[in-house]
Parts: C-alpha cells; structure tokens; sequence
C-alpha cells in the first residue's frame, strides 16, 4: 500500500513509497484510509524538529473505515468509520490516564511521529483509542475536527467558558476559526477576533465573532478593555511571544489564559495584574478520546464547519511547500477513496 514517509536523510519532505504494514496484534484493528488532512505538525515531522524519524509514516487527521479487528477486539467492527488523532494512545495506567488527564502521559504514543500514521491506504490503531466518527458528520471535515477542532474545543474547556461570556482568540487562521465557531456555537459566548489580516477577520465576522480588531490598528489590549470591559478568557492561536504577552492585557479581573500555539520563547507575565486581579495561565494540548468524541458530535450537528479541499496523495510535497509559503486558507484534505 502506498504512504508518505519522511524522507532519509530527513529534509522537511516525504516519499511516497510502497509499504507493507506489520501484522495486527491483540487489541488492534487495520483502517482503510478515505482521507487525511496534512497540518503542521507534520511539517515539523518531516523535517526532524521534534527529533528524527525518517521512514516514519506521517499524518494524525485522518479517517477511514475498519477492515480487520484482532480476535480480542469488541468495541469496533468491520465498516465503522474511526479517526486517526495525534494522541495515538496513553499508557492507560498512570496518574494523567487514569483521571481523565490522558494526553498529559508521559509514555503517549503519537501518530505519525513515534508510531506509522494516517498518510496512506491504511493505519494499524489501537482500538481502544480509535474514536468513532459519526456517521453525521461530513468525513473531510471530520480530518480537521481530529486535529484543530479538538484542541480548540478543548481549550475552551481550559478556558471554563460559560454562555454569555466574552473569548477573545488570539489568530484568526485555522485554529483560530475553529476555536470562533465552537466559543460562539457551542460554548455560547462572544468573541472578540484579532488577527493581522482583513480577509481572516472577516471570515472570523461571517462565523459569528462580534468584535474584530486588526492587531495593526494601535493597542489591541487597550481597545477590548474599552470594548468590552475585558475577556473572561484569551485562546492564544498566534505563533508569536507578544500575542501571548499582550493578551495577558486584555484579561478582565479573574481572567484566563489559555496558551494553544508553541512559539519558540518566554510571554512577559506582569506580576501586579496577575496577583491583584486574580489571572491564571493555562497551557491546552489536543484532547482526550471523550473531547473528540464531543468534538465530532457537534460537527454531525452542523456548528461547526472547517474549511477544507482535497487533494491527491502524489501532492502531499507541493502542499508542504504551498504551506511554507502560508498559500493555504484552511486544510488540505488527501483523499484516498479515488
Ligand atoms: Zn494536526
Ligand atoms: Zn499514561
């Protein structure tokens, strides 16, 4: 079967090769692919960021139906459709896995990073931690609800955002859409968008956000303290230190932080405004199996609606460069059931 593996020696790119997947053992099922969406972090993958694993089969949005289950297996069976997540699985007996705290595990297993992943014609899972994908929900939009619709809806649960409430989400690009849709229509809040480009800030309007600030227009903080009277709490989708910085600033009393995006450095953190009004700092990462679960209902009810496209598997080299270049507005979706 064919699969994007990161290339040896690594240089930021995959091959697509011929390859033969290991046999399934006790626990596992094998997953026919129909789609997989290519996010950033298999950017980083491919290119050894996170270490070097060239061969290794990248992709963690994908999703695809059952075709095999080992003999042991009751909780799948052959034609349910399941998604590929980056939290492949926990050790399933630490203190994070047993509290419903599983993707802080320290011996997690990622997919497409420390084991072979969704970009190919199939994927061994652990049946355990395949999530099911209701029938519902669209399957191309359900590759990016895998990745950035649970770690947006997440964060908003790190958030502790209440109906009527006002989010400011930091970033208007792919998670950051997401994170608008899910605070407005779900989570019932405001929001308030803030991003550098006009075109994101009117997609962030059209999917509900109520106040939109381009961060070139003067102090962004300033301007929702005086709009708003502050947020309950920031989602931080940007990838630079002083979104983090600034968004402290925009925080009403009791405010909080949730830090989404990896920039490389540390965010200025003003001890005064923290101690005397009561600001807490939160970091969010992906979701457990019960958050994507979540996650994908509300999809297959129609609140939310990524923006994705197709593309072939033979391309996945020119959408790596497509978004190095940041050409891309949404996900690149590969399709495998052509
Ligand atoms: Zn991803
Ligand atoms: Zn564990």
């Amino acid at each position: 079967m064919k699969a994007a593996v990161v290339r040896d020696p690594v240089d930021g790119y995959v091959d697509i090769k011929d390859v033969k997947l290991r046999p399934i053992h006790h626990g596992e099922a094998l997953v026919k692919m129909e789609y997989c969406g290519l996010c950033h972090t298999d950017l980083h993958v491919a290119a050894g960021d996170f270490g070097e694993v060239p061969g290794r089969i990248i992709g963690h949005e994908g999703v695809g139906r059952v075709i095999e289950t080992a003999d042991d297996v009751t909780n799948l069976k052959i034609g349910d459709r399941v998604s590929i997540a980056w939290f492949y699985k926990g050790c399933g007996h630490c203190e994070y896995c047993l509290t419903g705290r599983e993707t802080l595990c320290r011996n997690v297993l990622n997919s497409g990073y420390t084991v072979d992943g969704a970009m190919a014609e199939e994927c061994i899972v652990d049946a355990n931690y395949a999530v099911k994908v209701p029938d519902e929900l669209d399957p191309v939009e359900a590759t990016s609800l895998t990745c950035a619709g649970v770690t947006m809806y997440k964060a908003l649960k790190v958030g502790e955002t209440r109906p009527g409430q006002w989010v400011e989400v930091v970033g208007a690009g792919g998670l950051g859409n997401l994170a608008i849709q899910y605070a407005h229509n779900v989570f019932g809040a405001h929001v308030v968008a803030v991003d550098g480009n006009e075109q994101k800030l009117q997609a962030a309007s059209d999917n509900g956000a109520e106040v939109l600030i381009n961060r070139h227009d003067g102090n962004v903080s300033e301007q929702i303290q005086e709009k708003v009277g502050g947020v309950h709490n920031a989602q931080v989708t940007a990838v630079t230190t002083d979104a983090f910085t600034q968004s402290v600033n925009a925080l009403r009393p009791d405010g909080k932080l949730v830090a989404v995006a990896l920039p490389q450095g540390d965010m200025s953190l003003n001890i005064a405004k923290t101690v005397l009004d009561g600001i807490e700092v939160r970091g969010s990462l992906v979701g457990t199996r019960q958050d994507l679960a979540e996650t994908f209902q509300f999809g297959a009810e129609g609140k939310v609606h990524p923006i994705v496209q197709t593309r072939r598997l033979d391309e996945v080299n020119d959408i790596i460069d497509e978004m190095k270049n940041n050409q891309i507005v949404g996900r690149m979706v590969v399709d495998f059931t052509k």
